[in-house]
């Protein structure tokens, strides 16, 4: 079903570590060795704060659970000169000075436990977590943390802890078609128990070098149409599929039931898509006319309507969101 109009939000990137215990065959993004390993320090981080031009989110994006990684060691040495132990902890804190800073966090860390969710909560206008795939994949033979079943168990807990919550598949590494529907479906059923879930993302591989995936090829863009067509006869339409327009032509899926853009920033790259900028809002709402772009927050309109957010963010959504729940047009 077409929606009234497109969403999209505006945002930094922020990607507190490349330090990952997984290697998935796909990733350009983890660090191999100590000599690419980094961690985002406060005064870095800092910086991309005050450079946030108009965005309302801050997007935290890191490798799996660093603390278990081979460049672990790194890591540790790191957060604890910070002054602090974990990465949530560490986490949190660059959360809790983005609020202040007048930005809404969103944090994609990867698989975290009960009490870590708990931990964020508080600070987080939504939180994320892509399922991928509930397929068992060769990509993954090396990914822990890829395991399906404890992503699915993730995003549930997410669920009873009524965290706006952002997932979604990858497209095209080496899953059929039928697992496609297979993950859709698995999110489906969570979200008919928790009603949790606002978006889910269509994403297609993307070859990046270097990688055991480098020569593989991108799915074709009917395998995307597909995909988005099953995404939205099977999930609820209080769910927006969203596809990202700096990896696919949207259009077209638009007219198949996208509704969603992503994030996009103006001052940050795609630090897991370095490739591929994102277009700028301009250009996007050229793309996808006759459709109408609208800005959102982190945090969908539903979500802002239930007050499914913390006192802390509670003057930041009141400040940013209009009556509909969406970011207000007086650039406030
Ligand atoms: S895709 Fe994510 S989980 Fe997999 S290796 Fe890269 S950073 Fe780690």
């Amino acid at each position: 079903m077409k929606k009234k109009y497109i969403t999209f939000s505006k945002n930094i990137f922020i990607p507190v570590t490349n330090v990952c215990r997984n290697a998935c065959d796909y990733c350009g993004f983890r660090a191999r060795s100590f000599e690419d390993a980094d961690v985002i320090g406060v005064k870095e981080f800092l910086d991309l704060v005050h450079n946030r031009g108009e965005a309302t989110e801050a997007l935290f994006t890191t490798g799996e659970s660093p603390e278990l990684s081979h460049l672990s060691s790194f890591f540790k040495d790191r957060v604890i000169e910070a002054g602090f132990t974990s990465l949530v902890e560490y986490t949190r804190e660059l959360c809790t000075l983005a609020i202040e800073h007048g930005l809404l966090p969103h944090c994609n860390l990867g698989m975290l436990s009960t009490d870590e969710l708990k931990e964020l909560r508080d600070v987080n206008a939504s939180m994320g977590l892509m399922l991928e795939t509930t397929a068992e994949l060769e990509a993954h033979r090396k990914s822990p943390g890829k395991d399906p079943e404890m992503r699915l168990k993730m995003i549930e807990e997410a669920g009873r802890l009524k965290i706006p919550f952002t997932s979604g598949i990858l497209v095209g590494i080496g899953e059929e078609e039928e697992d496609r529907i297979h993950a859709l479906e698995a999110l489906k059923s969570l979200h008919e128990r928790y009603g949790h879930i606002q978006e889910v993302i269509i994403q297609p591989f993307s070859p990046k070098p270097f990688t055991p995936m480098w020569k593989k090829k991108q799915p074709s863009f009917e395998e995307m149409k597909d995909a988005v067509r099953a995404a939205r006869e099977l999930l609820p339409d209080e769910i927006a599929i969203q596809v990202p327009p700096n990896l696919t032509s949207p259009k077209e899926l638009i007219e198949l039931g996208a509704s969603d853009l992503g994030g996009i920033s103006e001052r940050t790259i795609d630090y897991i898509n370095p490739e591929s900028p994102w277009p700028r809002e301009a250009e996007l709402r050229r793309i996808i006319t006759p459709f109408e772009l609208s800005e959102r927050l982190p945090i969908y309109p539903r979500f802002v309507k239930k007050g499914w957010y913390s006192e802390l963010l509670s003057p930041l959504i009141e400040r940013y969101a209009d009556e509909d729940g969406l970011r207000r047009k007086d650039g406030i």
